[in-house]
């Protein structure tokens, strides 16, 4: 099946009788004849349903959909994007252990990865994706369990070279997590380019529609975790009298030891009318991605030619640093742009207040056009030196175009440009 088959089809083919559509099974648990079955699915949750902390067929046959688009072995949905960077990162490091990340990703990674994973003990080192392979590969140490990055960052839109990063990342023996929320995928599909593992926010494209905040982990079933040091994957687990992930479950090995541990221990699962939800805005994500990358051009093209504008990042733009890398990863450059205002943060705060069809609003990849102020709203836990990392200017503007007639959207941002020029002016 071709993208848009997969995303009206792919996790559910419902048998003679059974509804068209993927039922809501809003259940907490699953009745059996005997004890004995029940311990036999405790022994091996994999077997059957047992209780929706960690599994639901509702979330499943999203999982499996999602999975089937990533082109992985399978996946875990999550109750939100940051708990699938989490969970992404804790099924391989423990206390005492270091991952490397670029520095040009979402402000909410920076905030987990920086203060929370390292009261947990386990250490960040932050590469640029600027640098060479030989200062990258300095920053690896004996304890380093994998390499973090995301496709086109949020916000400042940098394209990662997946290649590259999963080629070092291999040379040492650990694997390369991918957090493919902008890109979705049907721009990019990392596994292709050598990544291992994916992440999503579904909160943005793959929900489209800012209907319910959740994750997803996707896993190729590419690595090899005998090749490094992966214990925790390979070995013996305690909690399951001693199974081995790699042994009892083969490629599968890494998605389900982090559903049978993880979300076992943490329960950060989606409700399954959640996961109808997202399964409703999954079906249509290869017709918006298309329209969101058509509107998105359209708009930084105008944005490009402004005498009110300073910069604009759109990989999509052939004057775009991240152009090059763009045309060799993605089918489309996603629907957000970001742009630098003349006049510095007063100058985004006027233009985003004067704005009448964009809503100022902390989300992005809405299905309707939204616009926010990195500095002040999503990055301001950010030092300046982090922000400056991260690739974010204090008069940077993030705008996320909609679906709506691109032709209103250039109009409403003429309206927010022209509120700008009267404060240049001094009216
Ligand atoms: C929003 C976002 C997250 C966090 O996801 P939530 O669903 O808000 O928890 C992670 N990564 C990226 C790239 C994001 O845009």
């Amino acid at each position: 099946m071709k993208d848009e088959t997969k995303c009206l089809h792919a996790g559910y083919t419902p048998k003679n009788t059974e509804p068209r559509v993927v039922p809501i099974v809003q259940s907490t648990t699953y009745v059996y004849d005997s004890t004995e079955q029940v311990a036999a699915v405790f022994d091996d949750p994999t077997l059957s349903l047992i209780y929706s902390r960690f599994a639901n067929p509702t979330v499943m046959a999203v999982e499996a959909k999602i999975a089937e688009l990533e082109g992985g072995v399978g996946a875990m949905c999550t109750s939100s994007g940051q708990a699938a960077s989490l969970l992404s990162i804790l099924n391989l490091c423990s206390a005492g252990d270091s991952f490397i990340s670029t520095a040009e990703i979402y402000g909410g990674t920076v905030n987990l990865f920086s203060v929370t994973l390292k009261r947990l003990g386990i250490e960040c080192i932050y590469v640029s994706q600027g640098m060479s392979d030989d200062e990258i590969n300095a920053a690896f140490r004996p304890n380093t369990r994998l390499v973090f990055g995301e496709t086109i960052a949020n916000p400042a839109l940098s394209v990662l070279d997946i290649g590259r990063f999963a080629r070092i990342a291999h040379a040492h023996n650990v694997p390369l997590i991918v957090d493919n929320t902008f890109a979705t995928p049907i721009l990019c599909k990392p596994f292709e380019f050598g990544a291992d593992i994916v992440v999503h926010s579904t909160s943005k494209y793959l929900d489209g529609h800012a209907l319910q905040v959740g994750g997803v982990i996707v896993d190729s079933g590419n690595f090899d975790w005998h090749s490094g040091d992966f214990e925790c994957v390979t070995g013996p687990d305690a909690s399951y009298h001693g199974l081995s992930y790699t042994q009892s479950y083969g490629k599968m090995a890494y998605i389900l030891k982090a559903r049978m541990q993880l979300m076992r221990d943490f329960g950060v699962y989606p409700a399954a009318h959640s996961a109808f939800l997202l399964n409703l805005g999954l079906e249509t994500l290869a017709l918006r991605m298309k329209g969101y990358c058509e509107n998105a051009l359209a708009v930084a093209k105008h944005l490009a030619k402004s005498d009110c504008v300073e910069s604009v990042s759109y990989p999509g733009l052939e004057t775009d640093a991240y152009y090059a890398l763009g045309q060799k990863y993605l089918k489309g450059a996603s629907g957000v742009i970001s742009f630098v205002i003349r006049g510095g943060r007063e100058n985004a705060a006027r233009f985003i207040n004067s704005l009448k069809l964009a809503s100022n609003q902390v989300h992005v990849a809405d299905i309707r056009t939204c616009v926010l102020h990195p500095a002040s709203e999503t990055h301001r836990q950010l030092t300046e030196q982090q922000l400056k990392d991260a690739g974010i200017d204090p008069a940077m503007i993030r705008f996320s175009v909609g679906l709506e007639n691109v032709q209103d959207i250039i109009e409403d941002i003429e309206v927010g440009f022209n509120a700008v020029r009267s404060g240049l002016s001094g009216v």
